[in-house]
């Protein structure tokens, strides 16, 4: 059996696909030597897993030729992602905010509004029938590239074999010269309260709640809980979040764009408690309660609520899938462990997506499915994990990309600071919509951009941009000499990359 070179840290893994890899890697004899452990298999590739990660795997390795089959045990494709995660929490947070402005913003504008009612039911009926468009499209590809798609739960008979017990009943066993595990993950349980979906909930109940609850507490205030927060602070409900650190956001965001979300998110009509922690919760009667003391210890308060989010995080999910039966390696916070080329230690297994190292996105498992396609089938891949944007989609969106201030101090990195407002940018103000800033961090030697962060509307469009830029290694002043259309949003984008390397004009 070939041997898995095991990534120490995650910084092992943002080294895959370096630029210069892939065509040297292709010649490599470590290439040449590379075989399949086993021949003649019913499957080229199997995918466990509909997600993201799996499905987009499976198109794309039958894009490549390759006999592929997906098993997927929900009954419909797109895993998390489509079914209870970006696709329906997007569609709430969309017409959340349309019903908020027609409430809320019109007057100024010049429109006036008669009776506005919320018909929460429709609302919900629109974003399920995004979600049933989104995974019959999902179906059609299957079908255009000859992917099978197995309905049911896989579990390993062997390190080649997958046995799959049929969600229309009954079991099938498949073969696969490569399994790919794409299995995604699941809510991080919060210890002490029992979730029902109804009362104490997860993402998932918070995208389908029959009513809008007169209080909700977020435990959590990072983006996911945020998002929920966003939702049902503006269909009417009385929200406050508790969040452990000092911050909002999780520790990816920008210090400064995360006081200015704070401080926007509360002028909505979020509470805050930060630097709280919850210390015990009752959910036996109507009303949840929940025990919160000052993470640093101090004086102690109970909180009530109709409904309670638990949003602390998620960890991989990897249940039922008879990983313990073959040997494969998982760590102590249930990583399947993997190297650069997403092999675990038996090498034609590989993992994919949030069950595995790394940022818990959507695009960055879509990512990962392309290139582990690319190094079963060529022997290279590329996914560069120093450029994965993240976007808090609340109003004003919050979108950064690369490294933020404090890692930059923390690392001993000089850098230069830019910023622009967007009380300075001309589409804003006719927009009526001048919260937030664009800021850049660049090295202060060479001026290559090291993190643009953004909080503004359309933040989560314009950090394309920035994602661009850094994945060609791009200075602030290559952005401020690029000509950007007028009047854009995106000026502000350009005028923050000018006052990084000189001035901005406009402030
Ligand atoms: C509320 C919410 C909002 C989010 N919003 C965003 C966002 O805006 N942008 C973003 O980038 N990310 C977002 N995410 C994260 C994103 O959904 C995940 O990063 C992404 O879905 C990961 O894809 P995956 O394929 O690895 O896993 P998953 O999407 O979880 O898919 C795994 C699939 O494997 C299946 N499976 C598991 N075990 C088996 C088995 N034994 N046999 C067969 N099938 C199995 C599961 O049923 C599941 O469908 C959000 C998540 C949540 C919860």
């Amino acid at each position: 059996m070939q041997k898995a070179i095991l990534p120490t840290s995650r910084s092992v893994l943002r080294t895959v696909g370096s630029r210069a890899g892939p065509s040297s890697l292709r010649r490599s004899p470590q290439w040449q030597i590379r075989t399949y452990a086993s021949e003649a298999k019913d499957y080229d590739v199997i995918f466990i897993g509909g997600g993201v990660a799996g499905y987009v795997g499976a198109i794309k390795a039958g894009q490549e030729g390759l006999k592929t089959a997906c098993i997927e045990k929900r009954g419909m494709l797109g895993g998390t992602c489509l079914n209870v995660g970006c696709i329906p929490s997007k569609s709430l947070l969309n017409n959340s905010h349309l019903y908020h402005q027609i409430l809320h913003d019109t007057k100024k504008r010049g429109i006036d509004v008669g009776d506005v009612k919320l018909n929460l039911k429709q609302m919900m009926k629109a974003k399920d029938e995004s979600v049933a468009g989104l995974t019959k499209g999902v179906e059609f590809l299957f079908k255009k590239n000859g992917v099978d798609y197995i309905k049911g739960a896989g579990a390993f008979v062997n390190e080649h074999e997958v046995a799959v017990n049929l969600v229309d009943g009954g079991q099938t066993q498949i073969k696969g010269k490569n399994i790919v595990i794409a299995t995604g993950s699941e809510t991080t349980p919060f210890p002490g309260l029992t979730i029902d979906e109804k009362k104490v909930i997860t993402s998932t109940g918070a995208i389908a709640l029959e009513q809008v609850p007169k209080r909700m507490v977020v435990i959590g205030g990072g983006i996911i809980g945020l998002e929920m927060a966003s939702v049902w602070s503006r269909l009417g409900s009385d929200v406050t979040v508790v969040e452990f650190l000092g911050q909002i956001g999780g520790p990816g965001m920008d210090a400064d764009i995360a006081k200015q979300a704070h401080k926007i998110l509360a002028k909505q009509g979020i509470k805050f408690k930060l630097g709280t922690k919850v210390t015990k919760g009752d959910a036996s009667g109507d009303i949840v309660k929940l025990d919160v003391e000052a993470a640093k210890g101090g004086k102690q308060e109970t909180l009530e609520a109709e409904v309670v989010l638990c949003a602390i995080g998620r960890r991989p999910y990897h249940e039922g899938l008879g990983l313990e039966n073959i040997g494969v390696e998982v760590d102590e916070r249930k990583r399947i462990v993997i190297d650069q080329e997403y092999r675990t230690n038996i090498p034609h297994i590989r993992v994919v997506g949030d069950c595995t190292f790394g940022p818990m996105l959507a695009h960055k498992a879509e990512e990962e499915a392309v290139a582990v396609v690319e190094f079963i089938k060529h022997g290279t891949g590329h996914v560069n994990y120093g450029a994965i944007p993240s976007v808090m989609y609340t109003h004003p969106e919050v979108a950064w990309v690369g490294q933020n201030e404090k890692e930059l101090k923390d690392a001993g990195i000089k850098y230069n600071v830019g910023s622009f407002p967007f009380t300075a940018n001309s589409r804003a103000k006719t927009n009526l919509d001048t919260d937030g800033m664009v800021k850049f961090l660049s090295d202060a030697e060479t001026d290559r951009i090291l993190g643009v962060h953004i909080i503004g509307a359309n933040a989560g469009e314009m950090i394309a941009e920035g994602t661009l830029a850094l994945e060609y290694g791009a200075s602030s002043e290559d952005v401020a000499r690029t000509c950007h259309a007028h009047p854009t949003l995106a000026e502000a984008f350009k005028e923050a990359a000018m006052a990084t390397y000189s001035k901005a004009i406009h402030f």
